[in-house]
């Protein structure tokens, strides 16, 4: 059956005119109704990588403004097929590369948790609102990226959840950001098919909820092979995750939880003091708590970012202006093809990684960088695999009755910076933010952000071994 749900429309623009995080708002969105699933009528918002419905899907870029997919995600069908009500889509740093969300075309994303101005908004209209802003405080501090909008839409209460895509740590940072829940699933869990790729062996959709029983529910519906997804965990190894939680939890009344000492960064006092508090409270649960060693893992920062921009910087040869997207009316002039339109379409954060990753895969520094970083992250791998009691599917890892069940660490190195001090980083200080999120993508692992209860938002990780998706939600419920 189809309807038209009551989405409150007013609200939804109310925010938009706030914190910026819709690319599109679908001001009628038609659904079809599914009242066997738990999803039904929930409301959704899609990050605008991922591709279907009938409005563009931007990747928060120039280059592909006008561009309506002819391809329609996984993901997204069958958030439509479960009854899901798609609200919009939401804004992004562009291509997925960034964690301020401020590298988008479409502008940057405030966030609504340090909203504190309780003024009555609806005597404004939209453009009034967005013409002079003098008519309203606005917001100062960024949402965080890449997937700002998705964490603003659940963060503001205009969604129930959002989809977001998560490379090394764009579901997790912007969630600790704006104080909501925000899941990485183990890599190839959820379908990649119709995702648009910035950088495709670490790509992973997640899910930003307010809590981790929303994040769970739609985990438990999405999580399915696709056989359109090459990189889709394959069924006979989720059926051997399954089979190994099923006996390990068996006797599992407490947890067995490391910290990892080389994620004992340089963190601001209050993300510390947090910390601090986070490990206490387990600790009187009545859990078990380790230091654990990952030596590895202090060269998480060069190895994804040598091996995530080559990756991009491959996957964005496409975009020449020919077959789709921007085309630059100086192209094909002067014997000049796609360079203009490639040098107007892409932002200077796109263009610094294509750079990057194009000389990664250069002769001159293909075995110097490109081949190091990739033993790295298999050294990174290995580490994750000596701490953990779960064994990891892919490497058979044999781990011992000594072996953690889950790490916990901070998600970011501070609460959320204000756009001005976020423009004021150099790129090497944004790289350097993501030092805490980049390990868990470099081994697939899957990783919740579980907010704290303070003043500003503050988020801790839960992480696991490949494929204990289960444990590590069961595990954030207990601190959320
Ligand atoms: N900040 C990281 C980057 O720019 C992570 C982004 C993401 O997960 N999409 O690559």
């Amino acid at each position: 059956m189809s309807s038209f749900p009551r989405i409150n429309i007013p609200k939804v623009l109310e925010a938009q005119a706030k914190y910026n995080m819709f690319t599109c708002v679908r001001p009628v969105a038609m659904h079809i109704e599914n009242p066997h699933s738990l999803l039904n009528m929930k409301l959704c918002a899609i990050k605008d990588n991922i591709c279907g419905i009938p409005e563009p899907t931007t990747c928060g870029s120039k280059m592909l403004k006008n561009y309506r997919s002819p391809f329609k995600a996984t993901v997204l069908d069958m958030l439509e097929n479960y009854g899901t009500v798609i609200v919009g889509k939401t804004n992004m740093d562009e291509f997925g590369m960034g964690s301020t969300n401020t590298n988008s075309a479409f502008g940057p994303v405030y966030n609504p948790s340090f909203d504190k101005t309780q003024k009555k908004l609806s005597k404004y209209t939209l453009s009034e609102l967005q013409d002079n802003e003098e008519t309203y405080d606005f917001p100062k501090h960024i949402a965080g990226g890449s997937s700002g909008g998705s964490a603003a839409a659940v963060a503001s209460n205009v969604v129930d959840f959002a989809l977001g895509t998560d490379t090394g740590g764009s579901v997790r940072l912007p969630a600790s950001y704006c104080g909501v829940v925000g899941f990485k699933p183990t890599y190839g869990r959820l379908s990649r098919w119709g995702v648009i790729q910035y950088a495709q062996s670490f790509d992973t959709v997640g899910i930003l909820a307010r809590d981790v029983d929303t994040s769970k529910l739609v985990f438990d519906y999405l999580n399915e092979f696709d056989e359109k997804d090459p990189t889709s965990l394959l069924p006979p190894l989720r059926k051997r995750i399954d089979e190994l939680a099923e006996s390990r939890n068996k006797g599992l009344q407490k947890l067995r939880i490391g910290i990892p000492k080389q994620l004992n960064l340089d963190v601001d006092s209050k993300v510390r003091e947090s910390w601090i508090k986070l490990i206490s409270q387990l600790f009187e649960q009545d859990h078990d708590i380790y230091p654990v060693d990952l030596p590895s893992i202090e060269h998480s920062i060069p190895s994804y970012y040598t091996l995530v921009p080559s990756e991009a910087a491959s996957n964005l040869a496409r975009y020449d202006g020919i077959r789709y997207g921007y085309r630059s009316e100086s192209d094909s002039k002067d014997d000049v093809l796609f360079a203009p339109t490639r040098d107007q379409g892409f932002g200077e954060e796109v263009k610094r990684r294509v750079l990057i990753g194009n000389f990664n895969l250069s002769h001159e520094a293909y075995i110097s960088h490109y081949l190091k970083a990739q033993n790295l992250r298999h050294q990174i791998k290995l580490d994750f695999d000596k701490v953990f009691r779960f064994p990891n599917v892919l490497t058979s890892s044999q781990p011992t009755s000594e072996g953690m069940d889950i790490l916990i660490a901070p998600t970011s190195l501070s609460t959320a910076p204000t756009v001005e001090e976020a423009n004021s980083m150099t790129p090497l200080e944004v790289f350097v933010n993501d030092a805490l999120t980049v390990p868990s993508s470099l081994a697939g692992l899957p990783t919740c952000s579980i907010p704290m209860k303070t003043p500003e938002p503050i988020g801790m990780q839960v992480i696991g071994q490949f494929g204990d998706d289960n444990l590590v939600l069961n595990a954030s419920r207990l601190i959320q």
